[in-house]
C-alpha cells in the first residue's frame, strides 16, 4: 500500500493539497478505479497511486479543450498574461513543496529539483510577457489596389507528451507558450512522474486558468494516448519531449492528418576541450554538463573529446573531482548524484561501461552499482568511436573521454552521429570559437560553458534530435499559425 509513504510525503509539505493523485480531466479532478503506482527511485517505496486515464478520457479532455480554447483565444493578450503571471507567482511561492514532490518521484537531489522548479517557472514568466508581443505584419501590396496583412493566430488544441527527467520544466515549457498563444492543451506526463505535473495544474487552477483549458492525464497506456492525440482531428498540434524512437512513432502516426509537430528528442552531446582551454573551467563545465541529474538530461555531455596536449591533465583532474562526488538519496543534504530512474536505466549504463571496458577503455573513477538504482559517478578514458557509448545516449553518470589531435578530426567525430541537440567547446582562441560554432551540426553550442539552458534562448535540436524550439521569442511560433489576408482597395471615386 502507498498509505505510509504517501502520508510521510504529505507530512513534509507545507501545503499537502499539492500532492494530487487524481487526473485533471476536462475541468474536473477525476479518479479512476485502476491506478498507476508511483515509486521513489531512491528506495523503491510506493509513494502514491495515481489515476490511470484511458483513450476515452483523452477524447473527453480534447473536447473540453476545444470549447475552452475558443473563449481563451477571444480574451485579450493582457488578460491571459495577467493570469499566467499569477500562476508563475504561485509556482515560486510553492517552490519548496514542488521540489520535494519532484525529488520524491524522480530522485534528483533536492537542490537540483528546486532549480528545476525555478527554471520551469521562468518559462511561465517569459511567455506571460511574450503573450503581449504576438505581432502581425503588413506587406506592401503587389498591385496598386492591393494591401497585404499577416495575422498570427493560435493553432487551437495542443496535445503534449512529456518525459520523466524534468517532470516540471518539460511540461511548463509546453503549457506556457501554448496558453500565451491562446491555445488549450491536453498533456500526458511520464508514467514515473505524474505528481509534479498534477501539482503544477493544481496551481494553474488556483491562479484562475479556466477550467477545461488544461488537462493532465496520467496513463499506463502511452501508446493509446498517443494514438488518440494523433487521430483526433480536434488536436491541431502535438508537442513531444522524449526519445527519438517515440518521436518517430508520433511523426508516422501524425502523418495522416498532417499534424503540426514539435519534437524535443534525444541527444549525444560532444564536449570538446582544446589544448588552449582553461583547464579548471573545462573540468567544471564537464561536471555541470555531464553529471547534472545523474547524467539524465538530453543536453548531457555524452562524449568528451580532449586534445592530446591537455588530455592527461584533464582526465586526471576530472577523475579526482568525480571520485569526491557524493551519491545517495536526493532528499539528503549534500547529495550530488541521485539514483537513476529505473532498473532498465541502470542496466543500460552498466552495459555501456562494460562494453567500453571490454574494448579497451580505462576506468579512472567510479564504475558499478551502489544501493538501489544508484550508479557511481564514473570516468572512462581511451574511449573510441566503436564503443556503444560513442554512438548511443548513455543517460547516466559516466564521463567518456576520447583523445583527438586536430580541429578537423574532432569536428568530423563530433558530427558523426544522427543526433544534433547540444554541443560544448572549451578554447581561449576566439577565431576557433567562431569556427567551431559554425562547424558543429547541433542546435545549441556552449562556448566555454557547460550550462546553456535558459528561457530567453531557443532550445532545440537538428537532425534526429527534433524540430521546433522552446523558449525565446521563437518559442511562440510553434503554437501560432500564420494567416495572410489580401485586401483589394477600390480607388476613391
Ligand atoms: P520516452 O520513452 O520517449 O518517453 C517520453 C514520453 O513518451 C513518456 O511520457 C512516455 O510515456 C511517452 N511514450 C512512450 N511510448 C509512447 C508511444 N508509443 N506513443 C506516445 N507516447 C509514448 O523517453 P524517456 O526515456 O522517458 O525520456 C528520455 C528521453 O527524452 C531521452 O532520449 C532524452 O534525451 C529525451 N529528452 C529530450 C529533451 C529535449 O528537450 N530535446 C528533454 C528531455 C528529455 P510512458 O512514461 O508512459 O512510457
Amino acid at each position: 500500500m502507498s498509505g505510509t509513504y504517501e502520508t510521510a510525503l504529505r507530512a513534509r509539505l507545507q501545503d499537502p493539497s499539492l500532492l494530487e493523485t487524481r487526473a485533471c480531466l476536462a475541468g474536473d479532478w477525476h479518479q479512476t478505479t485502476r491506478r498507476i503506482e508511483v515509486r521513489n527511485p531512491a528506495s523503491g517505496d510506493l509513494l502514491a497511486e495515481v489515476a490511470d486515464c484511458d483513450r476515452a478520457d483523452a477524447a473527453q479532455a480534447i473536447e473540453a479543450a476545444r470549447v475552452a480554447q475558443a473563449e481563451w483565444a477571444a480574451r485579450s493578450a493582457k488578460e491571459r498574461a495577467v493570469l499566467m503571471r499569477g500562476w508563475h507567482d504561485l509556482i515560486l511561492s510553492n517552490a519548496d513543496d514542488l521540489a520535494v514532490i519532484l525529488t520524491a518521484e524522480m530522485g534528483k537531489p533536492l537542490a537540483e529539483a528546486r532549480g528545476e522548479i525555478l527554471y520551469g517557472a521562468s518559462y511561465v514568466e517569459w511567455f506571460a510577457e511574450e503573450a503581449k508581443r504576438v505581432y502581425g505584419d503588413t506587406i506592401p501590396g503587389h498591385q496598386r489596389d492591393k494591401r497585404i496583412l499577416v495575422l498570427r493566430q493560435p493553432v487551437g488544441v495542443v496535445a503534449a507528451i512529456t518525459p520523466w527527467n524534468f517532470p516540471n520544466a518539460m511540461l511548463a515549457r509546453k503549457l506556457a507558450p501554448a496558453l500565451a498563444a491562446g491555445c488549450a492543451i491536453v498533456a500526458k506526463p511520464a508514467i514515473e512522474t505524474p505528481l509534479s505535473a498534477l501539482a503544477l495544474v493544481v496551481l494553474a487552477e488556483r491562479a484562475g486558468i479556466p477550467h477545461g483549458l488544461v488537462s493532465v492525464l496520467p496513463s499506463s497506456d502511452a501508446r493509446a494516448m498517443g494514438q488518440e492525440f494523433c487521430e483526433n482531428p480536434t488536436v491541431r498540434k502535438i508537442s513531444f519531449t522524449g526519445s527519438t524512437e517515440v518521436g518517430r512513432i508520433l511523426m508516422r502516426q501524425g502523418a495522416d492528418q498532417i499534424k503540426k509537430l514539435s519534437l524535443e528528442l534525444g541527444g549525444n552531446a560532444p564536449f570538446i576541450v582544446f589544448d588552449d582551454a582553461d583547464l579548471d573551467a573545462a573540468v567544471e563545465g564537464a561536471i555541470q554538463s555531464k553529471f547534472r541529474n545523474a547524467g539524465q538530461t538530453c543536453v548531457c555531455t555524452n562524449r568528451i573529446y580532449v586534445q592530446s596536449g591537455l588530455h592527461d591533465a584533464f582526465a586526471e583532474r576530472l577523475a579526482r573531482r568525480v571520485a569526491e562526488m557524493r551519491c545517495g538519496d536526493g532528499m539528503e543534504e549534500g547529495t550530488e548524484i541521485g539514483p537513476l530512474i529505473s532498473e532498465a536505466a541502470l542496466a543500460k549504463v552498466e552495459a555501456h561501461v562494460e562494453d567500453a571496458q571490454q574494448r579497451g577503455a580505462q576506468l579512472l573513477a567510479g564504475g558499478g552499482r551502489r544501493e538501489g538504482w544508484l550508479y557511481a559517478p564514473t570516468v572512462l578514458s581511451e574511449v573510441t568511436s566503436e564503443m556503444r557509448i560513442a554512438r548511443e545516449e548513455t543517460f547516466g553518470p559516466v564521463a567518456a573521454i576520447f583523445r583527438f589531435v586536430t580541429e578537423k578530426d574532432v569536428v568530423e567525430a563530433a558530427n558523426a552521429v544522427e543526433y544534433g541537440l547540444a554541443s560544448y567547446v572549451f578554447t581561449r582562441d576566439f577565431a576557433r570559437s567562431w569556427r567551431m560554432m559554425e562547424a558543429l551540426d547541433y542546435g545549441m553550442v556552449g562556448i566555454n560553458t557547460g550550462q546553456i539552458s535558459t528561457e530567453v534562448a531557443p532550445f532545440g535540436g537538428i537532425k534526429q534530435s527534433g524540430q521546433g524550439r522552446e523558449g525565446s521569442r521563437y518559442g511562440l511560433d510553434d503554437y501560432l499559425e500564420m494567416k495572410y489576408a489580401c485586401l483589394s482597395i477600390a480607388p476613391s471615386a
